[in-house]
């Protein structure tokens, strides 16, 4: 099977720890639960923790986490390291983190191999071009988690395309600059009557804003910003775009592309508002905020929030394409 790695972007972990202190559902298969429950690495786990694994209302279970306000992996230690990694090996980690943080998705064309932007070392773009994984990866192959692009593609609930003709939509988009890209893709999609509209909503949802925002929004008042010191209108905010983040930006919308994501788990027009308001929306947050940190946890709540696995994207894209439809 062919692998298409994407292009300039490296990676070795960097041991910090992250990935593993990130508040989420680590899946853990039976083999692993099983090894590890007479296991003196378990059994000392368990008990200063209460619990190695966490069964879930399906009776799936998946890793413990110290606490709800420390979400981080019960098996990390104190040198950023995991446990089960260095007592019984790389092979003996739930799948997740194995594959962490690679992401493979299968195409007509092969098997595409992404990563998370949520690791430092593909944020930094730091180590060995990924290519050069290509061996561990081959290995953990047969168990990986993979995603299938869908045949055909839906572009909404009663259109959709091929995978050449996506092809072809991916090609446009990596020979245009970032926003030229985004701007081609709302015109031809007829996204465009609704992108203010919908950059707003989106912020308001990101930062919390209060219900009288909206009114802000429409006449040009100051807007509120909880927690900022930043002070100014709608027009004014969108006038402070910070693009000192754009190459971060570039190199977040290629992954994003890379991995395919505009055709997985929705159709391509609402995935769409994913692609096209992560970054201008970062560039407002990061006008509210200009420190750097702030920027990344902006960036991760806004995947969380609207990107492509997002729990807000679905009614978001809904509600806008409703409206759009209607125009
Ligand atoms: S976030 Fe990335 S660099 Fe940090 S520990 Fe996890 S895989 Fe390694």
């Amino acid at each position: 099977m062919k692998l298409h790695f994407p292009h300039g972007q490296n990676y070795d972990c960097v041991q910090c720890g992250r990935s593993c202190s990130f508040y989420g559902t680590v899946p853990v298969e039976s083999r692993v639960a099983e090894q590890l429950s007479d296991h003196p690495l378990g059994l000392r786990v368990a008990a200063s923790h209460g619990s190695a694994f966490y069964k879930r209302e399906d009776g799936s279970l998946s890793m413990h986490m110290v606490s709800p306000q420390e979400p981080t992996c019960v098996f990390l230690t104190e040198q950023k390291l995991c446990d089960i990694h260095a007592e019984l090996g790389a092979r003996a980690k739930p799948i997740t983190c194995q594959q962490y943080p690679f992401q493979f998705t299968r195409t007509p064309d092969g098997l595409f191999i992404g990563a998370s932007f949520f690791c430092t070392s593909i944020r930094q773009n730091s180590g060995r071009p990924m290519l050069e994984h290509s061996l561990e990866l081959l290995e953990l192959l047969p168990q990986a988690i993979i995603s299938q692009v869908p045949d055909p593609i839906p572009l909404d609930e009663h259109n959709s395309i091929g995978w050449g003709e996506y092809r072809r939509l991916e090609s446009r988009f990596h020979q245009l600059e970032l926003d030229q890209a985004c701007a081609e893709l709302a015109h031809e999609h007829g996204l465009q009557p609704l992108l203010e509209v919908a950059e707003f909503s989106a912020l308001k949802l990101l930062l919390s804003l209060p219900p009288d925002a909206d009114a802000a929004f429409a006449s040009g008042a100051a807007l509120q910003i909880p927690g900022s010191d930043w002070q100014g209108s709608w027009p004014d905010l969108q006038q402070a775009r910070n693009h000192a983040y754009d190459r971060v930006l570039e190199a977040w919308a290629r992954m994003y592309m890379h991995r395919k994501l505009l055709t997985l788990h929705r159709p391509l027009r609402h995935n769409l508002w994913s692609l096209i308001l992560i970054p201008r929306l970062l560039r407002l947050t990061s006008a509210l905020w200009p420190h750097q940190g702030q920027f990344w946890t902006s960036l991760e709540q806004a995947e969380i929030l609207i990107g492509s696995r997002g729990r807000a994207i679905d009614p978001l894209a809904t509600q806008f394409s409703r409206f759009l439809g209607g125009l």
